[in-house]
This record gives C-alpha cells, structure tokens and sequence, in this order.
C-alpha cells in the first residue's frame, strides 16, 4: 500500500465524499487520515461546504444545484492555491 500525500488526498476527496472510492483507495484514504490532523479538518471543512451549499437550494432544482457544485469546486480550488 502506498502512503498518500496531501495533495493525494485532496485529489482524492471529492470521490470518498461521492462515495465514489474503490476500496482499495479508501483503505489508504482513511490511513492518511488517521495520521494527517490538518486533512481531518480538511475533509470536515469540505463536508461542512457540501451540506451549506446543498442546505442553500432545493434539491430538485438541478441548474441550482450546479451552481452549488461550483461554489464548492471554486472553494476547493481556492483552498489548494495556498
Ligand atoms: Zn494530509
């Protein structure tokens, strides 16, 4: 098994959010996890924006929820630059 960097992890976020992950990924996800304080409060904070976005506008409204997708791909791209 291969350790995940940060920048690993971050990459790999938005798929462990989606419940996308194959297992194998997730097993070395939650590793880094249990050794990376500052990407607990990372996946927290990304979790944190997901629920205000998606808390922002009615799920069966699609072109909004689009918008709220972007808010957060926009945050995590903020987040990465600094
Ligand atoms: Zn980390």
């Amino acid at each position: 098994m291969t350790a995940l960097t940060c920048r690993d992890f971050i990459d790999l976020l938005s798929a462990h959010v989606a419940a996308e992950l194959p297992a194998e990924r997730l097993a070395t996800f939650e590793a880094h996890l249990a050794q990376c304080p500052a990407c607990v409060d990372y996946l927290q904070t990304y979790k944190d924006t997901v629920t205000l976005a998606k808390g922002a506008f009615r799920p069966d409204d699609s072109g909004q929820a689009a918008v709220a997708d972007a808010l957060v791909q926009a945050i995590i791209t903020a987040r990465r630059k600094r």
